[in-house]
């Protein structure tokens, strides 16, 4: 379970609202019981339950289990897609391992506000379940552009291109280190676009196969490539 507050050995945290209902009335949490807590900074902990109520429940640490795990260095820069649609991809970065996850207004972008505090909160539901103690950063949108310009110099970007491009796992391969995947949206980045980014000396375009996929596809699948190449 996320708690977002600093753990340690020997406190109790109050778990409160929709953590409390899902430890109280769909685990069945009774006093005693063991949970597994981890706070995004300090590690995974060991904690059972002092008090179970239908609006609170009170969990006691009891030990540490691991440190904060070390996370992969990739981001996920996606154009945000339709609301199903984009609420899976954040789920799956989240479980394949991504660092941060970049929502890139692109100029075929159809949605118009990014909800980023739902997407942590999915997030936080793939870590729970996938047993991630580090969370992927969720960042502001941020205009393509505007992220081109600003590319920092010692990350790859690797351009999933379905016009064709480098074939993804050997270029992943031949590429270590901090890396970004970027994915267009349903339509695809402009021509414009395209320039701008393949200008930036650190884009390289891949191919995901002859077939088109769709967005959150090829962004679970670069991903997975990506973690595959790297031995993550
Ligand atoms: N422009 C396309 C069209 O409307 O025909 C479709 C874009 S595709 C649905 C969305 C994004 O997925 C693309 O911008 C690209 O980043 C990625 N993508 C899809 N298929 C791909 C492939 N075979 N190789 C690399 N990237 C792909």
């Amino acid at each position: 379970l996320f708690v977002d507050t600093p753990l340690a050995d020997g406190h109790s945290v109050r778990i409160e609202g929709g953590q409390a209902h899902y430890l109280s009335a769909v685990m069945r949490m009774k006093v005693g019981d063991p949970v597994r807590l981890f706070d995004d900074i300090s590690g995974e902990w060991l904690a059972e339950a002092e008090v179970v109520g239908k609006r609170d429940v009170i969990l006691r640490i009891t030990g540490k289990l691991a440190e904060r795990e070390p996370v992969p260095d990739l981001w996920l820069c996606a154009a945000p897609i339709k609301k199903g649609r984009v609420d899976w991809v954040a789920e799956k970065a989240c479980e394949l391992g991504v660092a941060r996850l970049v929502p890139v207004l692109t100029r075929r972008t159809v949605i118009d506000r990014v909800n980023t505090e739902r997407l942590r909160a999915h997030m936080i539901e793939a870590a729970e379940q996938c047993g991630r103690s580090a969370l992927p950063e969720m960042a502001e949108p941020v205009k393509l552009l505007s992220l081109m310009k600003n590319w920092p110099a010692e990350r790859t970007m690797f351009f999933a291109d379905e016009n064709g491009g480098l074939p993804a796992f050997e270029a992943m391969r031949a590429r270590p280190g901090p890396a970004a995947i970027l994915i267009g949206p349903e339509g695809g980045f402009d021509p414009q676009e395209r320039d701008v980014i393949r200008a930036v000396p650190q884009a390289v375009g891949l191919s995901l196969g002859p077939r088109i996929l769709r967005a959150e596809t090829a962004a679970a699948a670069a991903i997975s490539l990506w973690m595959a190449a790297a031995g993550d």
